[in-house]
């Protein structure tokens, strides 16, 4: 038990779940780098690089495919995000309850066992129908 509560502690609340978070995000964002690379600025170096007629046929001819491929690739790349969001959240969620759970009844304030006399200002017993230093009524 005390191994998979140090690995949990390990896991959970230690730096590495951020570190893997960067990893993917890394990963996925440099799907969307080199996809604007490979199909807009290759394309539009190409372009530049030769003038001629097949040159530019070739490059409207690819177009729609390159637009496409990089859609797709900023799409995959807002679908990591989200899912690691959720998960992330969930697990934020669960390890919230889980310290409410084990910090129950440790922050809860102790029950009063005072109060104040409202014509003395004397702390007297909470159960207390007179003052025992203004010898009021109260309540
Ligand atoms: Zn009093």
């Amino acid at each position: 038990m005390g191994l998979i509560k140090e690995f949990k502690d390990f896991a959970f609340k230690g730096n590495v779940l951020d570190m893997a978070v960067g990893v993917i995000i890394g990963g996925a964002f440099t799907a969307v780098v080199s996809g604007v690379v490979e199909n807009i600025l290759n394309p539009i170096v190409t372009l530049v690089m030769d003038h001629s007629e097949d040159g530019l046929a070739a490059w409207e001819k690819a177009l729609p495919g390159n637009v496409s491929a990089l859609a797709s690739s900023i799409i995959s790349f807002l679908i990591t995000a989200l899912v690691l969001f959720l998960i992330l959240k969930g697990i934020n969620t669960a390890s919230a309850k889980a310290a409410e759970l084990s910090g129950r009844g440790k922050e809860e304030a102790p029950a009063p066992t005072t109060k104040v006399c409202p014509y003395c200002k004397s702390e007297i017993p909470i159960d207390a129908v007179k003052c025992a230093h203004c010898t009021s009524d109260v309540e």
